[in-house]
């Protein structure tokens, strides 16, 4: 039985989690042998779309690049891992029909969570003015209507959230069962 490819798109604000859970998904998913790709934003942005800002124009090319590769890796049979904030509901749903196969995970922790975490420092930066178009305090966020998956990562572990996003591509056929 061949591996059928599908996009597995992580939104959320800055240090709701994203990364900590897609890079703990793409082990178990090496562990099964499964063809698999990750695509963290950050990366993403020192090469495929570096020189991108953080207009909406540009985040929402950034997004579409994005989604142009991760269509390309899913239907030769890759399951992709994007990790991206993603703040724009227009463009995730643009690249949501464009896919095809095409789980949203909603990584979801309250903003005073994520700055309270502060993972990267960003926060502290964006609240001081030194960084602007900050998502979350100085940019819009805007959450999923209706997310395949929804992680709270201020109420659940990080192996409850890696278990949900794991069910989630068995119950839709995307994992062949041992
Ligand atoms: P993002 O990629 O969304 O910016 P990160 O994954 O870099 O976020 O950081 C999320 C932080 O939250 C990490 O320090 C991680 O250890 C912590 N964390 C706490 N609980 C969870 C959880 N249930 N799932 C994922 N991360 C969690």
């Amino acid at each position: 039985m061949q591996q059928r490819g599908v996009t597995v798109w992580f939104t959320g604000l800055s240090g709701a989690g994203k990364t900590t859970i897609s890079k703990a998904v793409a082990e178990q998913l090496r562990d099964r042998n499964c063809k698999l790709e990750v695509l963290d934003g950050d990366i993403v942005r020192q090469n495929l779309t570096k020189g991108l800002g953080f207009s909406k124009e540009d985040r929402d090319e950034n997004i579409r690049r994005i989604g142009f590769v991760a269509h390309l890796l899913t239907r030769n049979g890759v399951i992709v891992l994007v990790s991206a904030i993603s703040p724009y509901r227009a463009v995730r749903e643009e690249v949501k029909e464009r896919i095809g196969d095409f789980v949203e995970v909603f990584v979801n922790a309250p903003l005073n969570v994520c700055e309270d975490r502060d993972v990267k420092g960003l926060y502290k930066r964006a609240r001081s003015g030194e960084i602007q178009n900050f998502t979350g305090i100085s940019d819009p966020y805007e959450p999923p209507t209706n997310p395949t998956v929804e992680c709270r990562t201020d109420l659940e572990s990080e192996a409850e959230s890696v278990d949900k996003v794991l069910n989630t591509l068995k119950s839709m056929g995307y994992l062949i069962e041992d």
